[in-house]
């Protein structure tokens, strides 16, 4: 997330740059302050109502409480007091002058204490006196230096911080004349302006600053959307998205609470700063935890996967083994041709289906005719050879809709499904004639093999044993009436 990075960055720079300003604001205030100590310790001595005035100031300064509105109220009563100062002088000798310290009354003591050594030095001169008096002008010069000095420094703060267009004018203007103006008039005019344009500053800044503490309000609640929107369907990412939602939603709203509280500059800035470096940590702290899981959750998945591998392969490897294992044992080893087990199965099978739909279904059991005697003429090898070769001939040979299997010994079986007794007879007949002009040769001698069968076909309550039974007869019939032939089951009905 490069972009947390930068404006996290963007922010501590801010919180630098804003800090230095601060300082320099607190020298340039810490100087304006003392000026305006000094300023009014000067104008001293002109009414007692002033006086006073001018003590609430400094006391306000030395206390570091400074009301805007109290102040903006104090120096209409000052201007009030200069006022009807300047009234009473002009009745006297037509002569404004609030910083010529024409006092008629005695200086307090307290006061003279406090002077430093800025202060015009104490003058016991009767308010007329001429321009041309040394003190007088020496007064005009160290007045002259305040003001001058008042208008660097407030050049100077300009430079710092930014004010409304319509205080920046009025500052700009102020500070020429401080810097320029011989015009007492003027001079104390701007003098009485200072202090407000400072405090103007002050509170712009602060009033900028808790804009930009409220953009960063903005950015942390962003962030904070982003990551709930991110959290994803995955529980235990959803737990840790929403702890962090929750973390980085208390933050935001402890900042959002000493913004409120606070108008403490400095402590404002320390509290964001806090609170971002604990939405930090709170991220970090996810990001790790979260990379953690993802960590664990892929090599989960890739154990799992292999896993997964392996059992696939071993349930291809069993349906292998264990459709070879059901071939074989449903196949006979010797002749190849399914076994007992496999014709029970498709007999069933094949029942089933004549129950349901009624269409013709014979049965035949066909037994090698004195097979015997080969066994024991050329040898139990003869007699397999002999089986195995009449068996492909009888799979070869049969319909691949017909199934044939060997039921034991030198005896098959068939079933003829969609098959009429009469219709099956032909096919076995054609069979048996083939079998019979096999030329066997055991020992140099040719060998005729035939085989007799009997047919039985399906009838209205039937079994599987019912049908097999009579065609088991049928065989014997055929047997009993000289073999190498075929026999339909006589019963037209079952048994
Ligand atoms: P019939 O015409 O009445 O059927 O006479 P047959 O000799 O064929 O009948 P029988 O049941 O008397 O003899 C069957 C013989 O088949 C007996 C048995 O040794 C032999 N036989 C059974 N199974 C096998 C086999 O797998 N291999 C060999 N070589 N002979 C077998
Ligand atoms: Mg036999
Ligand atoms: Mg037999």
């Amino acid at each position: 997330m490069a972009s947390d990075q930068s404006w996290k960055e963007k922010y501590l720079q801010e919180l630098e740059s804003a800090d230095n300003r601060e300082k320099q604001w607190k020298a340039e205030r810490n100087t304006l302050e003392r000026m305006l100590v000094r300023t009014s310790l000067a104008s001293e001595g002109q009414t007692p109502e002033l006086d006073r005035l001018l003590e609430r100031i400094r006391k306000d300064l030395r206390k570091n409480r400074v009301d805007v509105d109290a102040w903006k109220e104090l120096q209409d009563q000052i201007d009030r007091q200069v006022a009807l100062l300047d009234e009473r002088e002009s009745a006297n000798d037509k002569k404004p002058s609030f910083f010529s310290r024409k006092s008629r009354e005695p200086e307090p003591q307290q006061q003279q204490q406090q002077a430093s050594p800025e202060t015009p030095p104490e003058s016991t001169a009767p308010p007329e006196s001429a321009p041309g008096n040394e003190q007088d002008i020496e007064d005009n010069a160290q007045r002259l230096r305040i003001a001058r000095r008042v208008g660097q420094l407030l050049g100077q703060m300009l430079a710092q911080v930014s004010l409304e267009p319509a205080a920046e004018a009025r500052a700009r203007a102020l500070q020429q004349s401080l810097l320029a103006s011989n015009d007492w008039d003027e001079l104390r005019e701007g003098l009485n302006h200072v202090a407000e344009l400072v405090i103007a500053a002050v509170t712009r800044s602060k009033r900028e600053f808790e804009a930009f503490l409220k953009r960063l309000d903005e950015r942390l609640e962003l962030l904070r959307e982003h990551f709930s929107a991110q959290s994803s369907a995955q529980s235990g990412r959803l737990d840790a998205s929403e702890h962090l939602d929750r973390e980085i939603r208390e933050e935001i709203e402890r900042v959002g609470q000493r913004l409120q509280e606070s108008d403490n500059l400095q402590d404002l800035k320390q509290s964001v700063s806090r609170h971002l470096a604990s939405i930090g940590q709170a991220v970090g702290r996810f990001r790790s935890q979260e990379s953690e899981r993802e960590r664990a959750l892929s090599e989960q998945l890739e154990a799992m996967q292999e896993k997964v591998a392996a059992m696939e392969t071993h349930s291809e490897q069993m349906q292998e083994q264990v459709r070879k294992e059901r071939l074989r044992a449903m196949t006979d080893l010797l002749t190849e041709l399914p076994n007992r087990e496999a014709w029970q199965e498709r007999l069933s099978f094949e029942y089933n289906r004549w129950q349901r739909y009624s269409h013709p279904l014979t049965v035949g059991v066909l037994d090698i005719d004195l097979f015997k005697r080969i066994n024991d003429s050329y040898g139990h090898k003869a007699g397999d050879r002999v089986l195995q070769l009449v068996a492909r001939e009888f799979r070869v040979r049969l319909r691949t809709t017909d199934f044939v299997a060997r039921f034991g010994g030198e005896e098959f079986v068939v079933l003829f499904p969609e098959t009429q007794p009469a219709d099956a007879r032909q096919v076995v007949d054609k069979l048996r004639e083939h079998v019979g002009k096999l030329p066997f040769h055991f020992r140099g001698e040719p060998v005729t093999v035939t085989f007799s069968a009997g047919l039985a076909g399906f009838v209205a309550g039937d079994t599987e044993e019912s049908v097999f039974d009579r065609a088991d007869r049928a065989l014997y019939q055929a047997k009993d009436a000289g073999r190498d032939q075929v026999i339909i089951s006589e019963s037209a009905t079952a048994q």
